[in-house]
């Protein structure tokens, strides 16, 4: 019987395998493979005229417009570099609401006439590309628009040759946007957003004395964890395969998390994996940084260097493809999924935020004089109001199906969103709050600006790793995207609640000079106006406690605990009006969005809620029977030997499996019912009808897998794939 058991089969096959010696040219400096398959600043210095050099430069530091003479000159000098390096085809590449990347590929050559190609490529191709838009979720934007859309390139994300056994191929980032220019992508709205950020963090600077600034841009740092398990069992488990997550388990037992046995193998291979994923990253100017995490077994973590928001962001996409490849090719799997497995730690994707530009740097960092300092404060209070005007944006911007799993479980940040300071700067804060300009010589107040300020923290010490905004001594870090999510989602909403906050500040100080209030004073009386109206949102204490949820609910913070809690804060009048005034998305715009995250939550659920019913009912159902049949004829054989037959065991699994069908049966109507015909409907029947449905399935499930015979159990255990590398 156990000859056909796939469980079993995935073992051997496992402990047979031998992993992929990557052979490196240990003389090869990592410096020297770093940006090589990448059209960069430099590449385009060496190659394009100086003034073209030049004005792609402008564009790129001054957000000028791309003149179209320039962009013939640059599209003929990418396709010879593109050509030299093996590349026969172009792709734009753009990044749908899917979360996913997608590409059209076009090639290079054009026939002659004469029966010979010529390597064609024009500014206009380069510039603008047109792939079927009907195939992608546009949450009602179609309906007046036709299936067309438009990709036009970022001149700010470099482009770059992407490398395949069977032909490479140029790849140009590009946003993706309807005939009638609406956003059907993750980039458009996040250059927008980054816009309008900048423009007003340049009017603050303008107060504070920068003069000729080049763009302020958001910078993002993101941390990727993800989990490795082997091919084998990947494939012997219908759930991670289809739904990147395991459905079923039970917890591996107590004292048994280490197999020194099987263990021994894991640092070898992972970390062959590591490195060549670090070399291919390399190659495509990703700043890879990779280290080990400890928190799960199995589980790791990369964190490249920041970047420009939308660099960055493009950049992760790319991580993210590039390590599911290399993960195959080394006998794995990489599992991005919030929470593959029920009970482990789960995984996340900190956005590491800040904004400034190459010659400020990150305006997060304290100066060392007060005017540098109320700079900075100025700073800090406008994320201050920004997470506490809009936190529920916060956290609608990341929320999904998988996420929810996630959030608010004691492994990551709760769903209310709140800000953690560090007790430094949360200590100035309060002292401002409690200065007024009157009694701001007054003890334990603080005049900044006049008075010298205390020396401000550097690198606070203390990380709260429960909050899920923390100021992290140069950069705000938001800890609650999940890991299988786009880092242009938060960089959106955190750029347009900026802009906001940021725009507020600008004016009034702005109509404070014009009236011929003292500068100082005039920061000093918005800081304390700032602080006093936003500081509930300031939280330094433990928010996995049980007091925090009760005591946030008294500071009137929002706690969204479901992706559903949550959508519709993306529609209410406030967010929309927010979103349109900084020119990120009309109300259409945010209603496509509200649409697709109600699609996408509804369409997760049921992929899963019908895996968990096919192999409930095909894998575990059929398992437990064959026990169930072999104890019964032992039982059968004893009695009929006149031996006293204990019937025990039989009762054990008996239990369970009556559970198990009558669980099925209910699933199986569920999936089969109404579910509505609105995205709401659906959504709200997965949430409430399907999620409780396989969970019952899986309990029962989950108990059988402690009771039946370990040579018939057919799925890979939590054990096996998470200790086994
Ligand atoms: P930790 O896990 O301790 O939070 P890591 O070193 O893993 O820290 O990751 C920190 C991330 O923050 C990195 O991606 C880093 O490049 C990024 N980062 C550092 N400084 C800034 C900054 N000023 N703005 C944005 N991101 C930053
Ligand atoms: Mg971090």
């Amino acid at each position: 019987m156990s000859g056909n058991n796939v469980r079993l089969q995935a073992i051997s096959d496992v402990e047979a395998y031998v992993p992929p010696t990557v052979s490196f040219d240990h003389s090869e400096a990592p410096g020297e493979i770093f940006g090589e398959n990448v059209f960069s600043k430099v590449v385009m210095q060496k190659r394009l005229p100086k003034s073209v050099y030049k004005s792609v430069i402008a564009t790129i530091e001054h957000g000028e417009k791309l003149d179209p003479l320039v962009a013939d000159a640059v599209a003929s000098a990418m396709k010879d570099w593109a050509l030299e390096k093996g590349a026969t085809h172009y792709a734009h590449v753009f990044y749908p609401l899917t979360g996913l990347t997608a590409e059209k590929h076009d090639s290079f050559f054009e026939p002659n006439g004469d029966g010979t190609a010529l390597a064609e490529f024009a500014g206009k191709t380069l510039v603008q590309g047109e792939p079927d838009a009907s195939s992608f979720p546009n949450g009602g934007l179609r309906n007046t628009f036709e299936a067309r859309g438009y990709t036009g390139w970022d001149v700010t994300s470099p482009a770059y040759v992407l490398e395949n056994p069977n032909g490479n191929t140029l790849c140009i980032p590009t946003v993706f946007v309807s005939m009638t220019g609406e956003a059907l992508d993750h980039k458009t709205p996040l250059l927008r957003s980054q816009q309008a950020m900048g423009e007003h963090a340049t009017r603050i600077l303008e107060l504070f004395g920068h003069k000729d600034l080049n763009n302020v841009v958001a910078f993002c740092g993101p941390e990727q964890e993800y989990f490795l398990v082997d091919r084998h069992f990947f494939l012997a488990r219908p759930d991670l395969l289809n739904a990147g997550r395991t459905l079923f388990g039970a917890k591996p037992p107590k004292g048994q998390e280490f197999d020194d046995h099987y263990f021994g193998a894991i640092p070898e291979r992972v970390l062959g994996f590591m490195m060549d994923t670090e070399r291919e990253l390399f190659k495509l100017g990703i700043p890879a940084k990779t280290r080990h995490n400890e928190v799960a077994p199995g589980q790791f973590e990369i964190a490249p260097m920041f970047e420009r928001g939308n660099v960055a962001s493009d950049h992760q996409q790319q991580l993210m493809t590039t390590f599911k490849s290399v993960a195959k090719k080394h006998g794995m799997e990489i599992l991005f999924h919030e929470k593959p497995f029920q009970g482990v730690n789960g995984s996340g994707k900190h956005v590491n935020f800040s904004l400034g530009n190459n010659e400020l740097g990150s305006l997060f960092v304290p100066g060392d004089n007060p005017h540098d300092n109320a700079q900075f404060l100025v700073f800090c209070a406008a994320t201050i109001r920004a997470v506490h005007k809009f936190g529920g944006l916060l956290r609608a911007s990341v929320a999904s199906a998988s996420n929810d799993h996630r959030l608010g479980a004691n492994e990551a940040p709760p769903a209310i969103i709140s800000i953690f300071l560090g007790d430094q700067l949360a200590d100035i804060f309060d002292q401002i709050a409690t200065s007024s300009l009157s009694s701001s010589k007054s003890r334990g107040s603080m005049h900044i600006g006049v008075d010298t300020l205390p020396v401000l923290p550097t690198d606070p010490g203390d990380r709260n790793r429960t909050s899920p905004f923390a100021f992290t001594g140069n950069r705000f870090e938001f800890r609650a995207p999940g890991s299988l999510q786009t880092v242009a989602a938060p960089m959106v909403t955190i750029n347009t609640i900026m802009a906001d906050s940021l725009d507020y500040i600008a004016t009034k100080l702005e109509a404070s000079v014009a009236s011929g209030t003292d500068f100082d004073e005039a920061v000093q009386a918005l800081l304390t106006e700032i602080i006093t109206e936003h500081g509930a949102v300031v939280f330094n204490g433990d928010g996995y406690s049980d007091a925090w949820p009760i005591e946030a609910e008294k500071r009137g913070l929002k706690n969204l605990k479901t992706t559903l809690d949550a959508l519709p804060e993306l529609i209410t009048e406030e967010a929309m009006d927010l979103f349109e005034r900084y020119g990120v998305f009309n109300h259409r715009e945010m209603h496509s969005r509200y649409e697709i995250g109600l699609e996408q939550y509804a369409r997760t659920i049921e992929v899963e809620a019908r895996l968990t019913l096919e192999m409930g009912a095909t894998i575990i159902l059929p398992a437990a029977v064959r026990y169930q049949t072999e104890l019964a004829i032992n039982i059968g054989a004893l009695t009929a030997a006149g031996v006293d037959a204990d019937s025990t065991a039989l009762d054990e699994v008996s239990a369970p499996i009556g559970a198990l069908r009558s669980a099925l049966a209910t699933l199986r109507a569920a999936v089969a019912g109404d579910a509505g015909e609105t995205a709401l409907a659906e959504a709200e029947h997965a949430q409430g009808v399907l999620l409780p449905a396989m969970s019952d399935v899986r309990a029962a499930a989950d108990a059988l897998e402690e009771i039946v015979a370990d040579d018939l159990w057919p799925l890979p255990t939590y054990q096996e794939m998470l200790f086994i590398l």
